[in-house]
């Protein structure tokens, strides 16, 4: 058992006082030297690795490897912004009379709300350019599991930074995150979340004018065309709408295959579905924990019973697994459906589980309409042989990052971020940086001869 003081209003309000306060230390530090306590935090967050993995899979049900992993990456991110915070350059431009100066400075406090599926990664995203910008924060980990995100942030806090640069506040979304939101102190709104609270997030946030980034829902298709090579379309389609128990805003949602080789796809999807290990997280050699919560078991189970009233066909797993070991967490076994269709929940809604519908299509074309119909546009993923194909289909599809052969449309250096109901702003590489910068232009009179 592990519990976390819980807070409201009043302790964000403090909370956000103290970022204030240590604004101006902070900020006005070299960049030389706040990329060395990002350097530092770095090398924490490594040493306390298995501490922080420990808490991540225990209250948030990932295989160890994975938080492993999870904590590494954060890591990494942190020693990534310690290099592109040094690289915010400024701009002269010279006009007849004057001559101007461009910078990019801080914004100054900003509140970084997160999400539970990712809870140490994402909040790295946001923390590692928010302190190379020049801003201090305060966090609100998800209330379900804040632990290992805390203690990410305790790493990061312990690597020099000023008291009061790097907070956390625990409580719920609508005390402690709405006055993160609402309160004049915090300049920018950083959040990663469900639609609808990013909606809220929004609504709240415009009274201020305040600066924000929204990383919301999302509803991922995966196109595999007739020339793709079928087992790596597989394994990819299989890793990537499965693992973290589909638990992931990037999860493959609808797979979309062409008519001539989906019978062989189809075989090979619900082989690997059948062939991954369920267990404790904990235990080694596990490839799938349980699920988050019994409500996000429970969403799951209605999508699949909903798609099945509607004429899907069960290819592979559909419902719990079955045994003593399994008694205790939310388990469920990785779903396959056939015959899917847009009139179906999977298809249409986020549905945040191990559940991988598959779609038949005739034409290319097709296949990136059904893709884009949808309200979501966060990532999206086509497996060909053809060049041509790949870059038609991917200047078609209305996501904003599209995986070709790969599924995965993470890298550190590039733009994050999603289109349409997805999101606003962009997260890593450099956009990250810019999210947390405002722009001054400097006009200086110049005497005329
Ligand atoms: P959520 O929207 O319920 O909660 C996210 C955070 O917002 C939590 O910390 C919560 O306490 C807080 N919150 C809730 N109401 C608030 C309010 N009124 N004001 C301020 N803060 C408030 O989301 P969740 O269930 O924790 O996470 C799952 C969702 O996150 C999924 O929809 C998923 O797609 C999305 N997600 C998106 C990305 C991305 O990068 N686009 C990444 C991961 C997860």
């Amino acid at each position: 058992m592990a519990g976390v003081a819980v807070g409201g209003r009043e302790e964000a309000r403090l909370a956000l006082e103290a970022a204030k306060r240590a604004f101006p230390v902070w900020s006005s530090m070299p960049a030389e030297e706040r990329s060395e306590v990002l350097r530092e935090a770095a090398r924490l967050v490594r040493q306390r690795r298995d501490e922080i993995a420990r808490l991540l899979t225990l209250e948030q049900g990932k295989p160890l490897k994975s938080s492993r992993s999870e904590v590494l990456s954060a890591a990494d991110v942190l020693d990534y912004y310690a290099e592109e915070g040094k690289r915010n350059t400024g701009q002269w431009l010279a006009g007849p009379h004057s001559r101007s100066i461009v910078l990019w400075q801080p914004i100054g406090v900003a509140a970084l709300i997160t999400p539970w599926n990712y809870p140490v990664d994402l909040l790295s995203w946001k923390v590692a350019p928010c302190l190379a910008a020049g801003c201090t924060f305060v966090s609100k980990p998800p209330s379900l599991a804040p632990l290992a995100a805390t203690e990410f942030v305790r790493a990061v806090s312990d690597a020099g930074l000023p008291a009061g640069a790097a907070n956390v506040v625990h409580g719920p979304g609508g005390t402690a995150g709405a006055e993160l939101v609402e309160s004049p102190i915090s300049r920018k709104i950083a959040f990663t979340g469900e639609t609808a609270t990013g909606r809220a997030v929004m609504a709240a946030a415009a009274a201020r004018i305040k600066r924000i980034s929204l990383e919301l829902g999302g509803q991922s298709p995966f196109i595999v065309c007739a020339d793709a090579d079928l087992p790596a379309a597989a394994a990819s389609a299989a890793h990537r709408a499965f693992s973290n128990m589909g638990q992931i805003c990037v999860s493959v949602n609808r797979i979309y295959v062409a008519d001539e080789v989906a019978e062989a796809f189809t075989d090979q999807l619900v082989s690997l579905a059948e062939s991954l290990k369920i267990g404790d997280g904990m235990q080694p050699g596990v490839e799938l924990g349980p699920m988050f919560s019994s409500q996000q078991r429970e969403k799951t189970k209605e999508h699949v019973a909903d798609a099945l009233e509607r004429g899907a066909e069960l290819l592979a797993g559909g419902s719990e697994p079955e045994g003593e070991e399994f008694s205790r967490g939310f388990f469920f076994r990785p779903t396959v459906l056939g015959r899917a269709d847009h009139s179906m929940r999977v298809m249409r809604e986020e549905t945040f589980g191990p559940v991988a519908p598959i779609m038949k299509f005739k034409s290319v074309q097709e296949a990136v309409a059904l893709a884009n119909d949808t309200e979501y546009g966060l990532a999206a993923y086509v497996y060909t042989g053809s060049l041509k194909t790949a870059m038609q289909v991917a200047e078609g599809l209305e996501a904003g990052g599209i995986g070709v052969n790969v599924n995965s449309v993470i890298d550190r250096q590039a733009p994050f971020g999603g289109w349409k109901q997805s999101g606003l702003g962009r997260e890593l590489g450099r956009w990250g940086l810019e999210a947390y910068l405002e722009t001054k232009h400097i006009r200086v009179g110049v005497w005329k001869e």
